[in-house]
């Protein structure tokens, strides 16, 4: 029998189902906020020491920045410190410019490249907001996030950028024996910046649009991510992404889909993810009207339902309880999953009896 099974379902159904954890934590979590985009994606993260990131900001309805001042409001955001776009594509930076009017943005970061796809309107409004705070992120950099030695390291680190990965000078869209590779994709949303976060053991992946060969080179034949807890899953859920190769390395626990009504999870790609062994959830944002029971998972783990709209679902890591939760923002349950180990984790110093560590 498979030990990680064994664990996670003893876990998840003595543990948690519908039971609450968060009022004993001493902690503030790590919080990821998967929004209500529509058909497009924003996700908002914070740290526990109260730093932000959000990664995109959907497009330019205005809803969409009502929801992302919610989630900052839920989370006592007070500004942006660090807003990453993904890619140039309208449902991933429709809103900057009405965001930047209603909370201040401290720094902006994104791939540098555009491609020939993206709206002339709106590079002119992305660049008229970020000015020169704009950062332009590459393979294996890192966005420096605040640390406190009284907890585990955080890393935000950018594993591709520009179709360009860290530590692999081929071509991406060269075949590759005895694995299936697509055409090559030369779309602005292929091009996305991808990022793993870390606290902890704690690990999370979310690459935005990208698709299948870059996904594959990720991967193999030296799988550059390792094993996650949580998995974004990419391009809302679309055939041409989500390799089952890069699925299968990865491991995801936990897969979250910011799919829309008419836009993902493709059947193909919600059988991949719902045969993976290491599975214990799949959440949506939406309800798909087009795949019925092959392209949507169990109602309860999805945030809207048919006709509803605005919520979210949470993730909350506790790496000192080798935990992190799921919680829809509509009225109901919470979810708890161990924290895979990661080698080489080191945890933050015990503080000394009636004191703080030094
Ligand atoms: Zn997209």
């Amino acid at each position: 029998m498979n030990p990680r099974l064994t664990l996670l379902t003893v876990n998840v159904f003595l543990s948690c189902l519908f039971g609450t954890t968060a009022s004993a934590q001493d902690k503030l979590p790590l919080r990821i906020y998967f929004l209500d985009a529509t058909r497009g994606a924003m996700t908002l993260i914070v740290t526990p020491l109260g730093e932000s990131v959000l990664i995109d900001t959907g497009d330019s309805a205005a809803v969409h920045v009502e929801r992302i001042l919610l989630a900052c409001e839920d989370a006592n955001v007070v500004e942006i410190d660090h807003l990453v776009t993904t890619h140039f594509a309208s449902e991933h930076i429709g809103g900057i410019r009405a965001l930047s009017t209603r909370i201040p943005i401290r720094r902006f970061y994104d791939k540098g490249s555009r491609g020939a796809d993206a709206s002339a309107s709106l590079l002119s409004a992305y660049d008229n907001v970020t000015l020169s705070k704009q950062v332009v992120v590459g393979a294996g950099d890192e966005i420096a996030l605040a640390q406190d030695r009284t907890l585990y390291h955080l890393r935000l680190t950018c594993l591709a950028s520009d179709r360009q990965i860290e530590g692999f000078e081929g071509d991406i869209n060269a075949p590759v024996e005895d694995f299936t590779m697509m055409p090559g994709d030369d779309s602005e949303k292929g091009s996305s910046l991808v990022f793993l976060l870390t606290y902890g053991s704690f690990s999370f992946f979310t690459g935005g649009d990208i698709t299948w060969n870059l996904e594959h080179h990720l991967v193999h034949p030296e799988n550059r991510v390792g094993q996650v807890d949580l998995y974004a899953v990419s391009n809302h859920g679309l055939d041409v992404s989500n390799n089952p190769l890069l699925l299968q390395s990865i491991e995801p626990t936990v897969c979250v889909a910011s799919n829309g009504e008419s836009l993902g999870i493709m059947p193909s790609v919600f059988s991949d993810l719902l045969a993976l062994p290491s599975l214990e959830t799949l959440f949506q944002l939406h309800y798909n009207l087009q795949f019925g029971d092959s392209g949507n998972t169990d109602s309860i783990y999805i945030a809207n339902r048919q006709g509803e709209t605005g919520h979210w679902v949470k993730a909350s890591a506790y790496p000192e309880k080798e935990i992190f939760e799921i919680e829809l923002s509509r009225p109901g349950a919470i979810l708890t999953y161990p924290i895979m180990p990661r080698p080489g984790v080191v945890p933050p110093p015990s503080p000394p009896p009636g004191g703080r560590a030094r």
